[in-house]
C-alpha cells in the first residue's frame, strides 16, 4: 500500500476499535484541531471473510463494523461541529462482497449465500477477468459520540455511524454534530467501491487506511452530519424506511437554507426543488438495516458551503 504523501501526526492501530457509538467513550487519542491522523481500518468483516468459501453466515457478528477510535479533539463541545476533512483513503490488495440471506432487492431471486473476492489493483476493481472500473474509495461507518443512546456501528443515526455515503471519499470534509465534550471520533467500513442504495448490502469491503485533518467550527451543528465536497454540501437523514429518511434530509437542508441564508422555509422548499438533487446513500430492503437518504445542494456563488463558511 502506497503511503499518504503528506506529514501525519498520528497513526491509530486498527486493533483500537470500537463497535458502537454512545454517550461515554474514551478516547485512544486527544489532538488538537489541525492535526492529521491515519486510521488503520479492519474491512466491515474484522477481516473473517477471505476466500469465496468463507460464507457471511459462518462469522461471528459480534466483530462486524469495527470503527478505529475514538480520537477526541480538544475544544469540542456540544453545540459544535467536528469537522474531519477526508485527505486519503488507501484500500489494501482485495475487498469482498456478499450475499446475505434475507438482505437486499434481489434476495428472494438469487442463491444465498455467496462470497466474491475483489482484487483491488492499480486503482481498479476487478470484478473477473473481463469487467473491472476505477475503485471509488470511501468510508461507510463514520461517527462520533451520541447524545445518550448506545448505537450499534450497523445502524446509522444523528451521530453519523453507519451512514454509507460514497460521497465520503477524498476531499470530502464532514460536519459532525458534537455530543459530547471532545467530539469523539471513529472511522471504519471501508469500500473500495459501493453503489448508492448498498442492494445486496455490502459494498467492496475491504481494510485500508484513512487519513483525515481534524478541525472545529464552534457553536454550530446540524441534527445529522453535513458534508461538503468542492461543489455542493450535503444533508443526510436516517430512519427505518426510506420516505421517513428522505423528508429528515430535505428538512435538514431547509433548515440550513432558512437559518445561514435568511432563506423563508417557502423559498427553501422551493430551492431545494429546482436544484437540489434528493437521493438515497443506503436501502438494502429487506434487511434490519436503515435506510439513509441525502440531499446534495450545489454551491452557489450566494450559497458557498454549509453552515455560511
Ligand atoms: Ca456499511
Ligand atoms: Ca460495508
Amino acid at each position: 500500500m502506497q503511503e499518504f504523501a503528506g506529514s501525519v501526526d498520528h497513526v491509530i492501530p486498527r486493533d483500537q476499535a470500537v463497535f458502537n457509538f454512545g454517550p461515554e467513550m474514551k478516547p485512544v487519542l486527544e489532538v488538537d484541531p489541525g492535526t492529521i491522523v491515519t486510521f488503520e481500518t479492519h474491512d466491515c468483516f474484522s477481516g473473517q471473510i477471505q476466500t469465496e468459501s468463507d460464507m457471511v453466515t459462518e462469522i461471528d457478528f459480534s466483530k462486524v463494523n469495527p470503527a478505529t477510535g475514538p480520537v477526541a479533539v480538544r475544544g469540542a463541545e456540544p453545540g459544535d461541529s467536528l469537522i474531519v476533512e477526508i485527505l486519503d483513503i488507501r484500500p489494501g490488495p482485495q475487498g469482498v462482497a456478499t450475499i446475505i440471506p434475507g438482505y437486499g432487492q434481489l434476495i428472494d431471486l438469487v442463491e444465498s449465500p455467496v462470497t466474491r473476492v475483489l482484487p483491488v489493483r492499480d486503482g481498479l476493481v476487478h470484478f473477473n477477468d473481463e469487467i473491472r472500473f476505477p475503485a471509488r474509495p470511501m468510508v461507510g461507518v463514520v461517527g462520533v459520540a451520541t447524545g445518550g443512546e448506545e448505537i450499534t456501528n450497523a445502524m446509522p443515526g444523528q451521530h453519523g455511524g453507519n451512514l454509507d455515503d460514497h460521497m465520503h471519499g477524498v476531499g470530502t470534509k464532514i460536519y459532525f454534530p458534537v455530543r459530547q465534550p471532545g467530539g469523539m471520533f471513529g472511522v471504519g467500513d471501508m469500500h473500495a467501491s459501493m453503489g448508492d442504495g448498498e442492494i445486496c448490502g455490502t459494498g467492496v469491503e475491504i481494510a485500508g487506511e484513512v487519513t483525515l485533518r481534524f478541525d472545529l467550527l464552534k457553536d454550530k451543528q446540524g441534527a445529522w452530519p453535513v458534508s461538503e465536497t468542492e461543489d455542493a454540501w450535503i444533508t443526510h437523514g436516517t430512519a427505518v424506511e426510506y420516505p421517513d429518511a428522505m423528508r429528515e434530509a430535505c428538512r435538514e437542508a431547509a433548515y440550513l437554507l432558512a437559518g445561514e441564508w435568511g432563506l423563508s422555509l417557502e423559498e427553501a422548499f422551493i430551492l431545494l426543488s429546482i436544484r437540489a438533487d434528493v437521493g438515497v446513500a443506503q436501502a438494502c430492503k429487506p434487511s434490519p438495516f436503515a435506510t439513509i437518504a441525502r440531499v446534495v445542494m450545489p454551491k452557489l456563488e450566494a450559497i458557498p458551503g454549509p453552515f455560511g463558511r
